[in-house]
């Protein structure tokens, strides 16, 4: 039996855990390789409104196809791109890819695109934002940005200030994946949120689950007393859909309603009017 030691004394060595690590170091290594060999690319969701099904927006989700490993998952690599320092550039070009697909597109509807918290702290996100709007030409009110609840932790890079400055280009903010982090009512109240992503947990077990209806319902009445927009993530079911027009929630985003799809499928499906 292999063994290793720490600083305890011996314990086992999980060769299976090395073996994550190894791979773990060789697509740090890679990802930044990836973009120069057009592995990165960034599909999009439709988000709709409830009541009628009518298409809004989109989302913007990355996607790494690797030569060996295939379609990545952002879920196992963002992570490591937050760990090596390559986010920042990947937001970077995200930003600008999504700004510049937009413009291709034969309807005004919005982007939204995700931030790391990194993109705020070790990046510039305030002027990655304002480059990319200025070079592909879009009106900045057609841009969203989802920051998540761990950007509101590491507040020693004036974030206040940073989101007030995007707010002032003229660009929508969501907070993502709500209910999942600390979910502090205080944030609502600090930061310009123009959105509230209910995160897809909540719907999931929506029908048959009294408690995931109860926090639903609160947080759509959250939203109605701060006016902040309210959109719920993984629909999937039209019983989900029905029970969330019902108790008043604007938008939706999931499989109901649509896949993340590359650009081409997108703009085809907004040119034809279909959904
Ligand atoms: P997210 O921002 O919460 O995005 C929603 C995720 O839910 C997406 O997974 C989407 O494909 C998935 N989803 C949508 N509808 C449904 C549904 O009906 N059912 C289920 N089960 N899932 C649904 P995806 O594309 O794998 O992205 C995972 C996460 O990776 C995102 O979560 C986001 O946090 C992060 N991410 C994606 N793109 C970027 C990016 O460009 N930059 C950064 N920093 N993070 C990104
Ligand atoms: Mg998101
Ligand atoms: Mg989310
Ligand atoms: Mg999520």
């Amino acid at each position: 039996e292999a063994r290793a030691i720490n600083g305890s004394g011996w314990t086992r060595f999980d060769p299976a855990a090395s073996d994550r690590i190894t791979r773990w170091r060789e697509m740090e290594r890679e990802l930044w390789r990836a973009l120069e060999r057009n592995e990165i690319s960034v599909t999009y969701q439709p988000q709709v409104a409830l009541k009628d099904r009518r298409l809004i927006g989109v989302e913007a989700l990355v996607r790494w196809n690797h030569p060996q490993l295939g379609q990545i998952s952002p879920g196992d690599f963002v992570q490591i791109a937050e760990a090596n320092g390559f986010v920042e550039k990947l937001g970077q070009w995200v930003l600008w890819r999504a700004c510049d697909d937009a413009m291709s597109w034969a309807e005004p509807i919005t982007v939204a695109v995700n931030v790391s918290p990194l993109q705020f702290t070790r990046g510039d996100v305030v002027s990655d934002v304002a480059q990319a709007l200025a070079q592909s030409n879009l009106p900045p009110d057609r841009l969203q940005l989802e920051i998540t609840e761990s950007t509101f932790l590491d507040q020693s890079g004036d974030l206040v200030r940073k989101l007030n400055d995007l707010k002032a280009l003229g660009v929508t903010l969501a907070l993502d994946d709500f209910g999942t982090g600390y979910s502090s009512f205080g944030y609502l109240a600090k930061f310009p949120l123009d959105k509230l992503k209910l995160d897809q947990m909540f719907v999931r077990n929506l029908t048959d689950s009294a408690s995931s209806q109860a926090i639903i319902r609160s947080v759509r009445s959250l939203c109605e007393g701060l006016s902040i927009t309210m959109i719920c993530e993984g629909v999937e079911t039209e019983a989900q859909r029905a029970f969330l027009a019902e108790i008043g929630c604007e938008q939706g985003q999931g499989y109901l309603f649509g896949r993340p799809q590359d650009n081409d499928a997108i703009r085809d499906m907004i040119g034809s009017g279909r959904l």
